[in-house]
C-alpha cells in the first residue's frame, strides 16, 4: 500500500471519529484531497485509494496536472472533480471557469460576475464558496463578516454559478477551544443566510491541523493537503 493510500485512511478515520463525537454523519463530511505543488502521479495514487476530489490553488499547475492525468488515465480523470481554492487574480478566471467543478476562495463580487459569464454554456453551474477573513486579519483574503449578507445576495444572482456556501482560513489557534471559536462564528454566518432565505448547504472549513476542530462545529468539506500527501517543498 502506498503511504498516500494509507494516509488517506488514516485521515477518513479521523473525519469519522470528529464526526462521531459530535454526533454528526461522517457521510455528511467529504474530504478534498489538496494535492497542490504535488505531481500527477501522486494525484494518481490518491484516486486509485478512492479518492475523487482534489484541491489546487494555481491555476496553470493544475491545468497541466489535469491534462497529464487525461494522457495516462482518461477514465479515471474524466471521473475526478477539481477545486480551486487559491486566490483568484482576474486574467485566470476564464480558465478557473472553464476547468473546475468548484471554486471556494470568491472574496469578491466582481470576480464572481467574471467566473458567471465565463462559464461555459455546455458546463453545469459552477458551484461557489464565497471566502470570508473570520479572523479578522489584515493580510488574510475574504470578505469581512459584516459585509458577508449583502456579497452572498449578489453572488447568489449570478445565473451560471451556485452558491453553495461559505469557506475560511483562520489563523492558528494554540487551544482546541481557540481553534473551534472562528468555525462556529462561520457556522453562524452562514445560519443567518439560510435564516434569510438563500439555499445553502457547505461550510468549507479545515486543514491537516484542525479538521476535527471544523468538524465539530460543522464543516461539511475538509480541505487537507500535508496529511495526505505529505510536507510541500
Ligand atoms: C494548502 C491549503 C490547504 C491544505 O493545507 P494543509 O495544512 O496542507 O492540509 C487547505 N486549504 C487551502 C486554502 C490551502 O491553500
Amino acid at each position: 500500500m502506498s503511504s498516500i493510500s494509507a494516509n488517506l485512511q488514516a485521515v477518513r478515520r479521523t473525519i469519522r471519529d470528529a464526526a462521531q463525537a459530535v454526533s454528526r454523519n461522517p457521510d455528511d463530511v467529504s474530504l478534498l484531497a489538496v494535492s497542490k505543488t504535488f505531481g500527477p502521479d501522486a494525484v494518481l495514487d490518491a484516486a486509485t485509494a478512492g479518492q475523487r476530489a482534489f484541491g489546487e490553488n494555481y491555476v496553470q499547475e493544475a491545468l497541466d496536472k489535469q491534462a497529464a492525468l487525461r494522457a495516462v488515465r482518461p477514465e479515471l480523470a474524466g471521473a475526478l472533480a477539481w477545486h480551486f481554492i487559491g486566490p483568484i487574480q482576474s486574467n485566470k478566471t476564464r480558465s478557473i471557469a472553464e476547468h473546475f467543478d468548484w471554486v471556494h476562495s470568491v472574496d469578491r463580487e466582481k470576480i464572481a460576475r467574471r467566473l458567471s459569464e465565463q462559464r461555459p454554456a455546455d458546463l453545469l453551474p459552477l458551484n461557489v464558496c464565497l471566502q470570508v477573513n473570520i479572523s479578522g486579519e489584515a493580510t488574510k483574503a475574504g470578505v469581512a463578516p459584516a459585509d458577508v449578507a449583502a456579497v452572498a445576495r449578489a453572488i447568489a444572482a449570478l445565473p451560471r454559478l451556485r452558491l453553495r456556501g461559505l469557506m475560511a482560513i483562520p489563523a492558528p489557534a494554540g487551544t482546541a477551544d481557540a481553534r473551534r471559536a472562528p468555525f462556529a462564528a462561520l457556522r453562524r454566518l452562514l445560519d443567518t443566510l439560510r435564516a434569510d432565505g438563500l439555499d445553502l448547504d457547505t461550510l468549507s472549513m479545515g486543514m491537516s491541523a484542525d479538521l476535527d476542530a471544523a468538524i465539530a462545529e460543522g464543516a461539511t468539506i475538509v480541505r487537507v493537503g500535508t496529511a495526505i500527501f505529505g510536507r510541500r517543498a
